[in-house]
């Protein structure tokens, strides 16, 4: 597992969609990669950010939209 693939499967990760081996690999790899603990803890923060400014839950399409956002700044 390397760090695109953490970033792919990072949004599922976050939900809990997604399988317990998958889960373990990214954890391990999260555990070991300074890049992928800053980008997961600027996520969280994102969102934290988003739902305070909105004052409710993410709707899917915005979470969807948002993810895009933060993907895209991760490729620079
Ligand atoms: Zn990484």
């Amino acid at each position: 597992m390397n760090c695109r693939d953490v970033v792919r499967h990072l949004h599922e990760y976050l939900d809990g969609e997604l399988p317990g081996a998958k889960v373990e690999q990214i954890d391990a790899h999260l555990h070991q990669c300074e890049h992928c603990q800053r980008f997961l803890a600027s996520y969280r923060k994102t969102i934290q950010l988003f739902r305070r400014t909105l004052d409710h839950d993410l709707s899917p399409e915005a979470s969807r939209h948002l993810w895009q956002i933060l993907e895209r700044k991760l490729e620079h």
